[in-house]
């Protein structure tokens, strides 16, 4: 996807600060936190959203969630807890359309979203 912001971190065409990284996924820090630790988990392969997927590629959600459950374990973020977040479409807020999970950890958070 070459209009793909993601698809350019990825691919190191624009800098990010990455935070992991295997054969599949990538784990940065957001751009523009929304909270005191917000990472973004992005698979390498550009999907807009987890209906996407085809059945024979749905390895790459396990290895997505293997990633950030690494990333948990390394930063402790259980000790304060953590959301998850996946937007898909406009209307729930979904700005860049390549799949990604929010990890959001380090302060009170509300419920339910906005
Ligand atoms: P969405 O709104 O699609 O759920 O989330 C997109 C996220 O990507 C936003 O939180 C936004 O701050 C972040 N973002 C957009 N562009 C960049 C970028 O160039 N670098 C990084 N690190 N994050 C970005
Ligand atoms: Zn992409």
């Amino acid at each position: 996807m070459d209009q793909c912001i993601f698809c350019k971190i990825i691919n190191n065409e624009i800098p990010a600060r990455r935070v992991y990284e295997d054969e599949s996924t990538v784990i940065i820090k957001d751009i523009s936190p929304q909270a005191p630790v917000h990472y973004l988990a992005i698979p390498k392969k550009h999907f807009a959203g987890i209906q996407n997927i085809p059945s024979s590629e749905m390895e790459l959600l396990s290895k997505l969630f293997s990633a950030i459950t690494k990333l948990i374990a390394d930063e402790s973020l259980d000790q304060n807890g953590y959301r998850l977040v996946i937007n898909y479409g406009e209307k729930a807020g979904q700005t860049v359309s390549h799949i990604h999970v929010h990890i959001l950890s380090g302060r009170s958070m509300t419920w339910p979203p906005g």
